[in-house]
């Protein structure tokens, strides 16, 4: 058998669970930790931006002088995964957001933020994701976006009621659902694996 390496990734803790994934990454085979500033940036192999509130993550990003450093991350192809709130930091294009609303990009996509959330604020529903095995996911959805469009480049790996709420694009994932606030780290897991692909 061979040794799986262990890469170093880190997750933006500006606002959000970031405690719950920095477990989630731990549990999944990663050495995890958080990360403020850009020096901390340059040190990970891949990063995770959490849950939260996408409106004060932006904010937060400008006023730690992150915004750039972070896009730069993501224009290297370093792998990024975006739960929720982090979905929304990468995509190309919002709805319903405020105009000042900062985004990295990565993902050639139009989100919707809150889209769940007006119709119900929370719930748990079972979700299919491709590439990952044994079976669906427990997806927990907290005033959850949906991905209202995707570029051609974009592979859609699942739905729920009809709406696209994980994706991926070369090294850039993203979900509407928290992964790290189950038990489960198959999600994790997959990123771990990306991380580890693009590290070698
Ligand atoms: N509705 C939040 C936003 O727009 C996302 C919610 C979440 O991350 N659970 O940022």
């Amino acid at each position: 058998m061979t040794e799986l390496s262990t890469p170093t990734i880190g997750v933006l803790a500006l606002q959000g669970d970031v405690r719950e994934h920095l477990k989630a990454l731990t549990d999944a085979g990663a050495q995890a930790r958080p990360v403020r500033r850009p020096e901390e940036l340059a040190d990970v192999d891949g990063l995770v931006i959490p849950g939260g509130e996408s409106t004060t993550m932006s904010k937060l990003a400008v006023a730690f002088g992150m915004l750039e450093p972070l896009r730069a991350f993501v224009r290297y192809a370093k792998p990024v995964y975006g739960t929720c709130a982090g979905m929304i930091m990468v995509a190309d294009k919002l709805l319903d957001a405020r105009e000042d609303q900062e985004t990295l990009g990565g993902i050639d996509m139009i989100v919707r933020r809150n889209a769940f959330g007006r119709q119900n604020e929370s719930f748990e529903a079972a979700v299919e994701v491709a590439g990952i095995p044994g079976g669906p996911v427990e997806g927990v959805f907290i005033r959850a976006p949906w991905v209202e469009s995707v570029g051609a480049a974009v592979e859609v790996l699942a739905t729920y009621g009809g709406h696209t709420v994980a994706v991926r694009q070369g090294n850039v994932l993203a979900t509407s659902f928290h992964p790290e606030l189950t038990g489960d780290h198959r999600v994790h897991a997959l990123f771990v694996e990306m991380v580890r692909a693009s590290a070698e």
